[in-house]
């Protein structure tokens, strides 16, 4: 079984490019056994999709306000988080 350092690194590494059939059958494996890193994954996973929900980069998204970074942010872009968290399933 590969260790839970291999298991992070592919978990991030196949969210940028597919994973050979070995590796993404290790990493099942791994995550079906160890659940700290089902849970990195899940998390993982959610951020990722949060970031491409919220991330309009525009004048007033938290990325682009920088040093002057708002404390809350916009309430349409808290509607969309919201709808995107409870919509979907965090499941490998
Ligand atoms: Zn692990």
């Amino acid at each position: 079984m590969i260790s839970c350092k291999e298991a992070a690194e592919l978990t991030s590494r196949r969210l940028d490019e597919p994973l050979s059939f070995q590796n993404r059958m290790a990493l099942r494996f791994h995550v079906l056994m160890c659940s700290l890193c089902r849970t990195f994954a899940k998390q993982l996973a959610m951020i990722r999709h949060l970031s491409q929900v919220a991330g309009d980069f525009g004048p007033n998204s938290v990325i682009a306000a920088g040093s002057g970074m708002q404390k809350t942010l916009p309430p349409a872009t808290k509607a969309r988080l919201k709808g995107a968290i409870s919509g979907k399933d965090w499941t490998l």
